[in-house]
């Protein structure tokens, strides 16, 4: 059984742009990874595992629409 993949944080140098994943399941979805900024579209995004509160936090958001 494939596990999930670990939520990311996604931040671009460019502009201040950033965002939190928690991808539900080994299956990505168009909102769950970044290939490049959103907003400015600079393909050099940082990417690391999101800490746990900012986890929680994106997790929390996506229930409450915010
Ligand atoms: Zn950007």
């Amino acid at each position: 059984m494939p596990l999930p993949p670990p939520p990311m944080t996604f931040k671009c140098n460019q502009c201040s742009w950033s965002k939190t994943t928690t991808p539900t399941s080994d299956a990505l979805g168009p909102g769950d990874w970044y290939q490049k900024c959103p907003k400015c579209g600079n393909p050099d995004l940082h990417r690391s595992r999101a800490r746990i509160l900012a986890a929680l936090l994106a997790k929390a958001g996506k229930y409450l629409n915010i």
